[in-house]
């Protein structure tokens, strides 16, 4: 599950020191730390000492992939800065003077779970904390209050960005709908996208992740037809029982189809994602079938699903009667199987159209709704955009080619 770290450390005393911080860092912010067989991010403080500590490198990433093939390796130590193509094998490595920024950079990427994406975009953290009370979280618990970041660091943070050249930023934040609210700003979301609106017309914005409880019309009406804001909404649904949603203290469904129906009219292409938990403590068949259905009807173009985990000292840790690990397997599975086919129809109705995207990596684009795109490598930097043509949708991925940069 995204948020589970393990952090194996290969170096000298400086580097259990460093791996130390980063794990406590890691900490405070809600990651958990977990074995390398099942954690979703594997950081390896590396060494370079000797020759030996390459081949110990080697090995050890292959080991991880083959044991946990989800789990996305980054390479931080001496290694990286002595040897970059062997760190290449990770799937993000940072020098030793960045690793020390893992923690914040894990933060900011929110829930964007393909770290190679990284580098190619930026990452506008904008809001950290949050308010509310989701019986499965700890994140109040540890981070606080929502804070937001005002608006004059925001336009700091952005120059920067316009220094390095990204052409495309991801806003980031724990609850963004939260943003201003500290500051005595209700508007305070809205208003900072217009602000980006107005002061970096020539970015174009990805949001990574929206709260539908808190997604006013007039908001979402907004980033459906505001130029510089793409049309690729995650939005935070977890289940679609009202008993689920009422244990999970998030409410009740209200709304949920309404806001799906309003953007797919405003733009059939938009990639439209969410998470589900499922097996989370009393759900019973009814309540999965509620769910189910509503991931069958509504129209979204990928999901994620996680089988609830009990995190210690949150409310939904004591709930009981908890559902068997069987049960909840087979529910876990009979919706990644919807889910892998609802994504496959969606790329199969992309076949023929023209979508912008950034180049994220040689010959791979991330389409601005959100679907991975390869084309044969024809020179675009890694952070240009462009626009393509789709030409064949494949498994999870579609191909195409570049139209402005042949
Ligand atoms: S909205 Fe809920 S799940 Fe999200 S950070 Fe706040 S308490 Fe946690």
């Amino acid at each position: 599950m995204w948020g589970e770290f393990a952090l194996i450390n290969q170096g000298c005393r400086l580097n259990i020191a460093e791996s130390q911080k980063i794990i406590e860092e890691l900490q405070k912010k809600g990651w958990v730390l977990k074995s390398p067989e099942s954690a979703s991010v594997i950081i390896i403080n590396s060494c370079a000492v000797t020759h030996r500590a390459e081949s110990d490198f080697r090995k050890l990433v292959r080991k991880i992939r083959r044991k946990n093939p989800e789990g996305r390796i980054i390479a931080i130590g001496c290694l990286v800065d002595f040897n970059e193509d062997e760190a290449s094998m990770a799937d993000l490595y940072l020098k030793n003077s960045e690793k020390l920024s893992l923690p914040d950079l894990l933060e900011s990427a929110g829930n964007e779970t393909d770290i190679k994406r990284w580098k190619a975009r930026g990452f506008l953290k904008v809001q950290e904390g949050c308010d509310l009370g989701c019986t499965y979280c700890i994140i109040p618990k540890l981070r606080g209050r929502s804070k937001s970041v005002p608006l004059r660091d925001i336009e700091n943070r952005m120059e920067e960005f316009m220094k390095v050249g990204y052409e495309e930023v991801v806003i980031t934040g724990i609850h963004l709908e939260s943003y201003g609210r500290d500051l005595g700003d209700k508007e305070g979301f809205l208003r900072l996208l217009k602000f980006l609106e107005r002061y970096f017309p020539e970015v174009r914005f990805r949001i990574s992740s929206l709260d539908p409880r808190y997604l006013t019309s007039e908001l979402l009406d907004y980033i459906l037809y505001a130029p510089h804001i793409m049309p690729s909404f995650h939005l935070s649904f977890q289940h679609y029982s009202n008993k689920i949603l009422r244990r999970m203290g998030r409410g009740t469904n209200k709304g949920f189809m309404k806001i799906l129906e309003r953007i797919k009219t405003a733009n059939p292409y938009a990639g439209v994602g969410t998470d589900f938990i499922v097996g989370f403590p009393g759900e019973d068949e009814d309540d999965f079938r509620k769910l189910l259905d509503f991931a069958e009807q509504a129209p979204l173009t990928y999901f994620h699903v996680f089988s609830f985990s009990p995190r210690p000292g949150t409310k939904a840790a004591e709930l009981k009667p908890s559902v068997p690990e069987r049960i909840m397997g087979e529910r876990s599975r009979i919706l990644r199987e919807l889910a892998e086919d609802k994504k496959r129809s969606f790329l199969s109705s992309l076949v023929g159209m023209e979508i912008e995207g950034t180049v994220i990596r040689e010959g791979e684009a991330l389409l601005e709704n959100y679907v991975v795109l390869n084309f044969v490598h024809s020179g675009i930097p890694s952070g240009k955009r462009d626009k393509f043509l789709i030409t064949e949708n494949k498994r999870g991925y579609v191909e195409g080619k570049p139209l402005q940069n042949k």
